[in-house]
C-alpha cells in the first residue's frame, strides 16, 4: 500500500475565545486558561496552499479508486482532516462516503424547488457522528502509540447517537481503550438506547436533559484522567468536515447554486460543515462557497435567536428546551456556538452566505413523513431539514434555479418513536401535535385470531384472500 500520503501536517489547538495556542499532541478539549472551545489548524496548511486547487482535485478523484480501508472513508481527504495519523492509526468501520440521492419529480414538484437528501444515517452507527469519531478515534490510537500509553477512559454525554458511535468505535479498538457514555433517563430513543448497550459499553443514565449530562462530563473530564468524546472534542470537529468535502466532490467541485441544509444542536456539524467549505475555498479546490442554511426547532433555538437579530444587536443567550421530535437537536446551549460565531464570520468574509432558520414541531414530524413517502430514509433531523428547506423558501432565501442538499443526519430506524406517536395520534401535549390524516399510516388488520381458530387451514386462506380483494378492489385472473 503506497498510495499513503507522504505529506505531514503540524496541528495545533487555537482556542475560539482568548486565541491561545496549544499543541496538538495533548488531550485538552477546552482551553487550560480560559475552558473556551478549540479549532485544531494546521501550521503547515500554507504547504498546501502551494499545490492549485486542480491537482488538490486529481489528488481526492484518484483516491475513489484506492483498495486502502485507511482512505476510503472520511480519511479520503486525509491533508484536510488529519495529516499527522500513521497509516496504523487510522480506524475504519465504513464511515463517510455516504450517498446523495435526488428528489424524485412528484416531490420536486410539492416542494417548488430541486433537492437532494445527503443519507449520513448509511453510516455504520446509522449517523453521522462515526465521521467525527473515526477521527476522534483514530487521534487516540495515536496517543497511544507515540507515548506508549496502557489505557484512556473516554466518556461522553450525548442525545444517544454520539454514545452509540463511540461504543461502536471503542468495542473495536478494544484493549486500551474503554468507553463510559452518560444519557438522559427516557430522553434517548430505545433504538439508541439498545446501540451503546450491544457495543458493551458501561452506560449511566441520570436524570434530566443533555445539558445537565454534559455539566457532569466536563466535571469529570477536568477533574479526572478522562477523553471527552464530545463535539467539544475538536478532532471530532475535523472528522466531520468530511461531509462538506464529499458533497463538492460529487457535485464535481462545482457548488455555485448549492444550499446545504444542515439541523443545529451541539452546532458541531454545522461548525464542521463550514470550516470543510472554507478549506476548500483557501485550496482553490472550489471557486464559490455555498449557500448553508442551519435550521433549528422553535422548541431549541439559542442559534437561530442570535443570527436572527441585527450584526450589532446579537447577544447570545441559551434557552430552556422544551421536548422536541428533533431530540438528538434538543439542546439550549450548544457547546460549539462560540465556533460557530467565529467561522461564521470568517464564512462571511469571503463571500458565503449563512442562515439560520426556525421550524415548528408539526414541521419537522411532517417533514420526516412527507420525505420517507418519496422514497428517503430520514431522521426527524432530516425532516427538520425539509421543515428548513420550506421555511427558507417562504422567506426568499432561495432562488429558483438553486438546488439544495439535506442533511439526513442519522437513519430514520433510530426514530421510529415519534413517526408511531404521529399515526396514533399520542403525542404528549408539550410537543403540541396534531396529526393530519393524509400523513398517518396504520396496519389493516384483516380477520382477528378468534376468527382464525374456528377456521380450517384453508378456509383461513380462501377468507382472509377475499377480504384482501375486497380491500384492494383487485379484478379476477382471466384463464390461460
Ligand atoms: C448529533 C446530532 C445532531 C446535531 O448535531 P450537532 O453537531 O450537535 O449540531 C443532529 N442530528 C442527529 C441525528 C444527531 O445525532
Ligand atoms: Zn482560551
Amino acid at each position: 500500500m503506497n498510495d499513503f500520503p507522504n505529506y505531514r501536517g503540524d496541528l495545533f489547538y487555537e482556542c475560539q475565545e482568548c486565541g491561545a495556542h496549544y499543541d496538538g499532541d495533548r488531550l485538552y478539549y477546552t482551553c487550560p486558561k480560559c475552558k473556551g472551545v478549540f479549532l485544531l489548524k494546521d501550521k503547515n496548511f500554507t504547504q498546501l496552499e502551494e499545490i492549485p486547487g486542480k491537482k488538490w482535485r486529481e489528488i481526492f478523484d484518484a483516491r475513489l479508486k484506492v483498495k486502502d480501508n485507511a482512505l476510503r472513508g472520511i480519511f479520503r481527504y486525509y491533508e484536510l482532516i488529519a495529516p499527522v495519523f500513521e497509516r496504523e492509526d487510522i480506524v475504519y468501520l465504513g464511515e463517510g462516503n455516504t450517498p446523495i440521492i435526488e428528489v424524485n419529480s412528484k416531490l420536486r414538484k410539492y416542494i417548488g424547488q430541486n433537492f437532494f437528501y445527503k443519507n449520513d444515517g448509511q453510516n455504520p452507527s446509522a449517523s453521522f457522528k462515526d465521521r467525527g469519531m473515526a477521527c476522534a478515534f483514530s487521534f487516540l490510537k495515536y496517543l497511544i502509540r507515540k507515548f506508549n500509553w496502557s489505557e484512556i477512559l473516554t466518556i461522553c454525554a450525548s442525545t444517544g447517537d454520539t454514545s452509540a458511535s463511540a461504543a461502536m468505535y471503542a468495542a473495536y479498538v478494544n484493549g486500551a481503550i474503554k468507553s463510559v457514555v452518560l444519557l438522559p433517563q427516557g430522553k434517548v430513543t430505545p433504538q439508541q438506547l439498545a446501540q451503546p448497550l450491544g457495543s458493551g459499553a458501561l452506560v449511566i443514565e441520570l436524570p434530566g436533559v443533555f445539558d445537565d449530562c454534559m455539566k457532569v462530563v466536563e466535571f469529570l473530564a477536568d477533574n479526572y484522567r478522562v477523553a471527552l468524546l464530545n463535539s467539544k472534542n475538536a478532532w471530532r470537529i475535523l472528522g466531520q468536515e468530511s461531509y462538506a468535502y464529499e458533497i463538492a466532490q460529487w457535485f464535481d467541485w462545482e457548488l455555485e447554486n448549492k444550499v446545504v441544509f444542515v439541523p443545529i444542536g451541539n452546532a458541531g456539524n454545522i461548525t464542521a460543515v463550514v470550516n470543510g467549505f472554507l478549506k476548500l475555498y483557501a485550496l482553490g479546490i472550489i471557486k464559490k462557497l455555498p449557500k448553508v442554511i442551519g435550521v433549528q426547532s422553535e422548541h431549541a433555538d439559542p442559534v437561530f435567536r442570535y443570527y436572527s437579530l441585527p450584526k450589532e444587536k446579537r447577544v447570545y443567550t441559551p434557552v430552556k428546551v422544551s421536548p422536541s421530535v428533533a431530540q438528538a437537536a434538543m439542546i439550549g446551549n450548544p457547546v460549539s456556538f462560540p465556533r460557530v460565531q467565529s467561522i461564521v464570520e470568517e464564512y462571511e468574509r469571503k463571500g458565503g452566505d449563512f442562515y439560520v432558520v426556525q421550524v415548528e414541531e408539526q414541521e419537522i414530524i411532517e417533514g420526516m413523513l412527507i420525505a420517507n413517502k418519496h422514497g428517503h430514509i430520514a431522521c426527524t433531523q432530516g425532516g427538520e431539514c425539509l421543515a428548513g428547506l420550506i421555511r427558507a423558501k417562504e422567506l426568499n432565501l432561495l432562488e429558483s434555479k438553486e438546488e439544495a442538499i439535506l442533511d439526513a443526519t442519522a437513519h430514520m430506524l433510530k426514530f421510529i418513536g415519534f413517526q408511531k406517536m404521529y399515526f396514533e395520534n399520542n403525542f404528549p401535549p408539550e410537543y403540541k401535535i396534531k396529526p393530519k390524516p393524509e400523513f398517518q399510516n396504520y396496519p389493516l388488520q384483516v380477520l382477528d385470531m378468534e376468527t382464525k381458530k374456528q377456521l380450517s387451514w384453508e378456509e383461513f386462506v380462501q377468507k382472509a384472500g377475499e377480504k384482501i380483494v375486497e380491500i384492494l378492489g383487485i379484478i379476477p385472473r382471466k384463464e390461460a
